[in-house]
């Protein structure tokens, strides 16, 4: 059987830590990979020039990790991002929508335990995604992490602790490890025939409310009418449910008056928003607010983010109702 070419990115995270006085910090990638067991393939590590935390992420890392496996992409047939858990549904959100016509598995994986703690995690999450980028049946970015394969762009850290820290609560995993490693074939996206391309442009001024019983009117009124938020998600209750206050639904107007995109998701784990089931959600649909469906918060960011920098401003609702990568 022909060797796989397998290109692994070090971006950082708890896999490469080491303890410091302040707490666990990234070490180099040299130091990772003395802990990881030979394996007898074709694997090229890279590291970024500054592995971090991925709590500090921000969209400039999303890009340079993106020009890193643009560089590379024609040359190997799997590729692994070692990547913090904090962000790390973030990274694979926004990767979905930036890498364009797949055809091999991105596979975001990292540990909960430093790779040096020999109870680690990172070594099994390293091991078996090697063997799911070899399968070549991927073409969409996953997570890989304890025992699932999940969407990237479905999924969601559900535990600091578990080694099964995440989960892609409204829909199935696409694989599930145990002592075999089995893919849910029939969930996975189509190869594409096309040239791989990554679009590297992106909207930031995405900001998110999270709706509780003491959200502050002032707070919801600075950042709905912010002049340089382009689109406010809006965490809502239930099944998209949302205050009969008149003073709010008269802000979520004037906002969608001044072409702000607002888009509803709801704050619970498993749901999707059904605007109009609920006399509070009734009012919402002909105000204009765009309902996110099921999407996770990490995705609905992503693909505001992308849409938004990528279309036209009269085209973006009706693209981003549409499921551009498995989303919806
Ligand atoms: N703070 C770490 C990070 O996200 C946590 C982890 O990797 O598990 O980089």
């Amino acid at each position: 059987m022909k060797k796989s070419k397998i290109f692994v990115l070090y971006s950082g995270g708890t896999i490469g830590m080491c303890e410091s006085k302040q707490g666990l910090k990234p070490a180099s990638l040299k130091k990772l990979k003395s802990y990881l067991p030979k394996i007898n393939d074709l694997i090229k590590f890279k590291s970024l020039k500054n592995p971090i935390d991925s709590s500090s992420i921000k969209p400039k890392d999303w890009i340079e990790i993106a020009k890193e496996i643009k560089k590379v992409y024609d040359n190997y047939d799997g590729f692994i991002i070692l990547h913090g858990t904090d962000t790390m549904a973030y990274s694979a959100s926004i990767f979905s929508f930036m890498f364009e016509n797949l055809s091999k598995p991105i596979i975001l994986t990292g540990s909960q335990l430093p790779i040096s703690n020999p109870r680690s995690d990172g070594k099994i999450n390293f091991i078996n995604s090697i063997f799911v980028a070899k399968e070549k049946k991927i073409n969409e970015v996953v997570i890989l992490f304890g025992n699932k394969i999940l969407r990237g762009n479905r999924s969601i850290k559900v535990s600091s602790t578990s080694f099964n820290a995440f989960n892609s609560p409204n829909f199935s995993p696409l694989g599930l490890i145990g002592k075999d490693i089995k893919i849910d074939k029939k969930l996975l996206l189509k190869s594409s025939n096309k040239k791989f391309k990554i679009n590297y442009k992106l909207e930031t001024m995405v900001a998110n409310i999270v709706l509780t019983p003491t959200t502050q009117m002032n707070f919801i009124r600075d950042t709905l009418l912010n002049k340089n938020i382009k689109a406010i998600i809006i965490e809502s209750y239930g099944a998209g449910n949302m205050p009969e206050d008149i003073e709010f639904l008269n802000l979520l107007k004037k906002a969608i008056k001044r072409g702000k995109i607002i888009v509803n998701i709801t704050q619970i784990y498993e749901g999707i928003v059904e605007m109009g089931l609920y006399k509070t959600s009734d009012k919402l649909k002909s105000l204009g607010v765009i309902s996110g469906f099921n999407m996770t918060l990490e995705a609905t960011i992503s693909k505001l983010m992308w849409v938004i920098a990528n279309y036209k401003s009269k085209e973006v609702k009706t693209i981003f109702a549409k499921s551009l990568r498995g989303e919806l």
